[in-house]
């Protein structure tokens, strides 16, 4: 079977070869200066793409390649992936399946899970989709000896002009790769109350996360900070959730993590199903407390 995965910064590459590449050839196309991300995942050719990616100018690039070639075409699921995919899609004649974050080969059909119900439930589809968006982060990537050749192409100049471009708002914070993270939710309150949790960060060397209503809807933290389905997957070796009730949506983002506590003060909650140490009680007490215990 002939494969061909795009993901524009490349880091998807390497998690979708890893699980591909066992069964048949595996070729990626990535945008120039992310090719040597994706070089040691046993990947038969590394297409480059140079110049500036747009939707259109990358399906081009893509068509060149001849997509009629391949059995399956994973795209990682961005803002481009996605415009590209549906091109893709309707060129090969083929349907799309959207935000997968696992798949089978199952003989000539697929078995795909995507979250559904918006995150309430997962739902596995057998099709014959050729085109299918993958979440970054779905597969571990795993190197192999020997480096993919990389072959350069240059992009059209698109037919869409940008007027203006706002940079989101950053920190440089990296949750993705934080080992330990303090996450808080709504029960917090409010955002001053984010002084009483970072003697705790501090304590244990980690990074501050958050639930969607903080980071999005609150604004008590930034974008970048948020845990869950539509925020960050993150994997690290402690996830401590604050005041966080564990919907199906937060979980989806740190159900990679190694050991988990949770404080909430209600019994019930969701996130004590998910947690390997949980504490019924009020944050505001309990964290000065294991501040203290850690301290000793
Ligand atoms: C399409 C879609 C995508 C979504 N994506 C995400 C996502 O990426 N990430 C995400 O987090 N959510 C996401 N959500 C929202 C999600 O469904 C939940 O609404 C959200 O996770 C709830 O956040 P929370 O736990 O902070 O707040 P709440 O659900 O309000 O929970 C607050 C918790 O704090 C506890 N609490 C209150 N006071 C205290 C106290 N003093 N001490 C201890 N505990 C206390 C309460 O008992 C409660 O359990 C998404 C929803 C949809 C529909």
């Amino acid at each position: 079977m002939k494969f061909l995965i795009f993901s524009e910064d490349g880091s998807n590459i390497c998690g979708i070869a890893t699980k591909l590449r066992d069964n048949g050839e595996v070729y990626g196309v990535t945008i120039e200066g992310e090719e040597s991300k994706c070089l040691q995942y046993g990947l038969k050719e590394v297409y480059a793409l140079k110049g500036r990616p747009m939707g259109d100018n990358c399906f081009k690039a893509l068509n060149k390649i001849d997509l009629t070639n391949f059995d399956r075409i994973f795209i990682s699921s961005s803002p481009l992936g996605r415009d590209i995919a549906g091109m893709i899609a309707s060129s090969i004649r083929s349907i799309v399946i959207t935000e997968a974050f696992d798949f089978h080969l199952e003989g000539e059909n697929i078995r795909t899970k995507r979250f559904f119900f918006g995150g309430k439930t997962i739902l596995e589809e057998e099709s014959s989709a050729k085109v299918i968006t993958v979440q970054p982060g779905s597969f571990e990537p795993e190197k192999v000896d020997g480096n993919t050749p990389v072959t350069m192409a240059d992009l059209e100049v698109s037919s869409i002009t940008l007027d203006q471009e706002v940079e989101k708002e950053r920190s440089g914070t990296d949750i993705e790769s934080a080992p330990i993270l303090v996450s808080i939710g709504r029960g917090i309150g409010k955002k001053e109350a984010i002084d009483q949790i970072m003697p705790l960060v501090e304590a244990v060397h980690g990074e501050l996360s958050g639930s969607r209503p903080v980071c999005l809807d609150y604004k008590w933290l930034t974008e970048e900070r948020q845990v869950g389905l539509s925020g960050k997957k993150v994997k690290p070796r402690v996830y401590i959730a604050l005041g966080i009730s564990g919907q199906i949506q937060h979980i989806a983002g740190m159900r990679g993590s190694k050991t988990v506590i949770a404080v909430n003060k209600d019994k019930d909650a969701p996130i004590f199903q998910e947690c390997d140490y949980g504490i019924v009680g009020d944050l505001f007490q309990v964290v000065p407390k294991l501040v203290s215990a850690l301290k000793q």
